[in-house]
């Protein structure tokens, strides 16, 4: 044994590598013109971020704020529009500008009413050249702003996936997570969905909330079940700086609470799975047979992503970038009305470079959190190295905790069970020293 602690299992959610908190401001911000120019544009992936939900839920640390006071999503959408103008401008005409993916996210996009989402799809198509109705649209919304109207408009529009935040079907629980909701509610909008037509519903759920056990977490998970969702997402409880949730009381200390996140998660994976549900990573299922529609968390193409609104990240292959980050209301209410205010959207300012060192873990992290594994010949034919020379010592450890697959094909480096069960302790492991050092150094705000 090498001696290093084992990492707890719950360290953090790697949904895209480096995280936001190792970004800072750029000095010298570079031209989006120049920083594009080189860039594969045919197979881009557009995402645009609504910042504005009804409530802020206990658990949530997302760039968002309650509600929109005075005019403030037509500011918004101004100055989404005066962005995506100058993002075209700079992706330019010298190749082909194509978008292969399409996503609205938050936030909750369905905070913006019928009228507002038919302008940000018009901006996607208009402004961006995104032809919505050829590619997968994903978007984001809540049981209560999922209105038929709006759901109308998203559907006329080609949205081919809809993701519900429902948390759980048990209302103590709701209450818990600081995301009060009646069941009825939820039930009214995951039939206003099925009626929309879009063809994947997703729902997420949360496990390791203050009192649920796992006869409660079935209760959950078959009323989710019940409506065959192509896709469901259980997400483990996490407690974050400056979130609305705190903990209660020392009635069970980290180590409980994290054996029992553990044993939610091994009984939810397993009902899935008998269920008719095939696991794509730690979070995500999917319906046997179902079409996938949507981007997974699955990420290998992310290198070409266009981001607008003042929460979206973009990427080039060189730089990852996105606006000022809080989490803080009085923050995040600050930077919203400075993007509505800004006028030059040319230049990215704050981001993170990413170098060829970072782009093998960035690899590496999204392959290897997938169930189905990572594929050694892509690596090698990517990088010209094998990921054992590249970062040996740690598959070295995860290898004695039981984390790899030994009965995985040749040529495939995959999670086993376990590993998958401890994605969120094993990807931080992946993290470079610098990237880490950021984060640390980061404060939250
Ligand atoms: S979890 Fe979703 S609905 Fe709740 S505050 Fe966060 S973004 Fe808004």
């Amino acid at each position: 044994m090498t001696g290093t602690p084992r990492p707890r299992p719950y360290g953090s959610y790697v949904y895209a590598y480096p995280h936001k908190t190792a970004y800072r401001p750029l000095p010298e911000p570079p031209e989006l013109a120049a920083l594009w120019a080189d860039e594969p544009k045919d197979a881009l992936s557009l995402y645009a971020h609504v910042p504005f939900c009804e409530v802020r839920c206990g658990f949530c640390n997302l760039f968002t704020r309650i509600g929109a006071p005075d005019g403030l999503t037509t500011r918004y959408l101004d100055a989404l529009d005066r962005q995506a103008a100058a993002v075209r401008e700079a992706l330019g005409d010298g190749a082909p500008v194509r978008f292969a993916a399409a996503a609205f996210g938050g936030g909750t996009p369905t905070f913006l009413t019928a009228a507002e989402l038919e302008r940000l799809c018009d901006i996607a198509e208009h402004r961006m050249g995104a032809d919505l109705r050829a590619v997968p649209l994903s978007v984001e919304t809540s049981p209560a702003t999922a209105t038929a109207d709006r759901l109308a408009v998203l559907a006329a529009r080609g949205a081919t996936r809809l993701s519900i935040g429902v948390q759980s079907f048990v209302a103590a629980e709701a209450r818990a997570a600081v995301r009060p909701q009646r069941r009825a509610d939820v039930e009214a909008a995951l039939g206003r969905i099925r009626d929309a037509g879009v063809p994947v519903l997703n729902i997420d759920l949360i496990y390791g909330i203050d009192g649920q056990t796992e006869e409660s977490w079935r209760y959950s998970l078959d009323a989710a079940l019940a409506w065959r969702p192509e896709e469901l997402y259980l997400y483990p409880l996490y407690v974050r700086p400056l979130t609305g949730l705190g903990r209660s009381g020392p009635a069970e200390s980290d180590r409980e609470w994290d054996e029992r996140r553990l044993r939610l998660y091994r009984s939810g994976r397993d009902h899935l799975l008998a269920e008719g549900y095939e696991q794509v990573s730690m979070r995500m299922f999917r319906r046997s047979g179902a079409a996938p529609e949507g981007p997974d968390d699955h990420a290998c193409q992310t290198d070409g992503m266009v981001g607008l609104g003042c929460g979206a990240r973009s990427y080039t292959s060189a730089l990852h970038y996105s606006f000022d980050y809080a989490v803080d209301m009085r923050e995040i209410r600050s930077i919203v009305d400075a993007y509505t205010e800004t006028r030059d959207f040319s230049r990215a300012r704050v981001g993170r470079r990413v170098d060829g060192a970072e782009a093998r873990r960035r690899h590496l992290l999204q392959s290897l959190l997938q169930a189905e594994g990572m594929d050694r010949a892509g690596y090698a034919e990517r990088f010209g190295t094998s990921p054992w020379e590249d970062f040996g010592p740690e598959l070295e450890r995860f290898a004695e905790y039981g984390w790899l697959d030994g009965t995985a094909p040749e040529g495939l480096l995959r999670l086993s069970a376990e590993g998958l069960a401890h994605s969120d302790g094993l990807g931080p492991e992946l993290f470079s020293p610098e990237v880490r050092a950021a984060m640390a150094a980061y404060e939250p705000k």
